[in-house]
This record gives C-alpha cells, structure tokens and sequence, in this order.
C-alpha cells in the first residue's frame, strides 16, 4: 500500500494524517469519502445511460435512414417497372373507389325508381292514377313518405306542404 499515491500525496501519508484525527473527525472524513464515492457512482451511470441512449438513437435513426432508403428505391424500381411494362397499377386508388360508388348507385336506383317526390297540387298517383286518400296524406305528412293504397308506389315530399 506504500506505493499507492493518491493525488500526488503517499497513501500511508493519509493513513497517518486520518489516524491522528478526533473520532468526530474520522467519521466526518468516512461520511465525505462515501458522499463523494455516491456521486461517482451515479455520475458514472448517467454518463453510462446517456451514452447507451446515444448509441440507441444513432442506431435508431441509421436503422430509419436505410428504411427511407431502401422504401425509396422500392418506389422507384416499382415506378420503373409499372412505367416500362405499360401494365396499370394493382393498388391504384380511383379502382379502388369504382366499385364502391358502383355500389351506391345500385342501391339508389331502385328507391328512385320507386318513390316519386310529391308535390302539394298533385292528388292522383301517377302510377294507377286513384286519388290520394285521406289516410295516404295523413301518413305522408306524417312521416314523409307514403305507399298508394291501390298499386303500392312510393311518394316522398316535405311534409309541411301537404294538406288533407
Ligand atoms: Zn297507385
């Protein structure tokens, strides 16, 4: 232990200057030695924690770099393929929306087809030309909407306007 020298100053020289301390001044000294080796310790795992958190991130952010890349040159090749193959793309979005409004339009034609909007002068169904009965006005302007009694034709009309 005689070699070991601790800031310029002999290892046995501290020995000797603690061992003639007052016991109050041993402890003091005992209680510094450990705040100081404490804050070592944490110092030394934040500089460790930040130093792994700074790998993580480099690694992190080359790990998104090549992804961007490699995603780009994806596009590309598949840019170039679909441009010199002359083939239309798989997933382009307007086929991807046809089928759906196909579908709508099918839906609506046939309540089109069957409802016709009713004006308040109009008392006669125009489909087996029998007048309006009472009941059949009181439905629709109850409820907007009302089937003829005689043949089964939808009428719709705002029913603020109809009167029995
Ligand atoms: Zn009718």
């Amino acid at each position: 232990m005689a070699n070991i020298n601790v800031f310029g100053t002999p290892w046995q020289e501290i020995v000797d200057w603690y061992l003639v301390q007052p016991i109050y001044g041993q402890i003091f000294v005992l209680i510094g030695v450990f705040a100081v080796l404490a804050l070592a310790v944490v110092v030394a795992y934040y500089i460790i924690k930040g130093a792994a958190y700074l790998v993580y991130y480099v690694l992190k952010g080359v790990y998104y770099l090549l992804k961007g890349i490699g995603l780009l040159f994806y596009k590309l090749f598949e840019g170039l393929y679909y441009l010199i193959s002359g083939k239309p793309k798989k997933d382009s979005p307007e086929q991807q929306v046809q089928p759906q409004a196909s579908k709508l339009i099918a839906q609506n034609i046939p309540i089109q087809e069957t409802i016709q909007e009713v004006h308040p002068e109009v008392t006669f169904c125009s489909e087996c030309g029998n007048k309006f009965s009472n009941s059949m006005f009181h439905t629709l302007s109850a409820k907007g909407i009302v089937y003829c009694i005689h043949c089964g034709k939808g009428f719709q009309t705002n029913s603020a306007t109809i009167e029995a």
